[in-house]
């Protein structure tokens, strides 16, 4: 058992630091944390308390409790997944989380060169990783790394999506069988791709890569 950790580690903690030598040639920040705690420690360290804070629908961000984490540290947290809200009031935190300060997302998949791939169903986390906020930080776990970008768009509709789907009780052939089948449903959420070649010109940004699985 204390072989299996210690190599876990090791193959976690590698590939990331290659990876982030990959990032930094591409013109992103790229900062690894060594487990939940020290990330929520440098996350709410990097962002001030008087800046506003948007959340991508992230399950990676809820797994490592960071939107519990920035509230306490006294930030105003704009969230769409509150579940108190309305679909009205989802939407206009959506609209808000284009000029925040700070925006943060999870990464679908990134490719062993550093290219960061993301789909969505409605578009709002794709605009907002791209141009608006002022800083972005995108998290991605050990699972996230695909060999290739055709290998991360395997990884995103095999297993990323219908963990989604599944997760938001959607009516798509993944969500029953675990697999892609194209479905182009109404109610897909694999409506639009992202591929961040390189860092966005105008925003600031850092990859917070995480040396273990988190998120789907
Ligand atoms: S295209 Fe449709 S079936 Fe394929 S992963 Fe996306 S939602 Fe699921």
């Amino acid at each position: 058992m204390k072989y299996s950790e210690e190599i876990h580690k090791w193959h976690g903690q590698t590939q990331c630091e290659f990876l982030a030598e990959k990032l930094k040639k591409r013109g992103f920040d790229a900062e690894i944390c060594s487990d939940p705690e020290a990330f929520r420690k440098y996350m709410t360290t990097v962002i001030k308390q008087n800046e506003t804070v948007g959340l991508g629908g992230s399950v990676s961000i809820r797994e490592l409790e960071l939107d519990k984490a920035l509230v306490e540290n006294g930030n105003e947290v704009l969230d769409h997944w509150n579940s108190s809200l309305s679909m009205e009031e989802k939407n206009a935190v959506r609209d808000r989380q284009l000029s925040a300060d700070v925006f943060i997302t999870g990464i679908n998949a990134i490719t062993r060169e550093g290219q960061i791939v993301n789909i969505d169903g409605v578009g709002n986390r794709l605009a907002a990783l791209t141009f608006g906020p002022k800083r972005v930080f995108a998290i991605a776990g050990i699972n996230k790394i695909a060999g290739s970008l055709d290998d991360a768009m395997w990884r995103i509709k095999n297993i990323a999506a219908p963990k989604n789907a599944k997760r938001l009780n959607l009516s798509t052939p993944c969500a029953k069988t675990g697999f892609c089948h194209q479905c182009g449903a109404e109610t897909s959420i694999c409506r639009i791709i992202n591929i961040l070649e390189y860092k966005p010109r105008q925003t600031e940004y850092t990859i917070v890569l995480l040396p273990f699985e988190v998120g789907y």
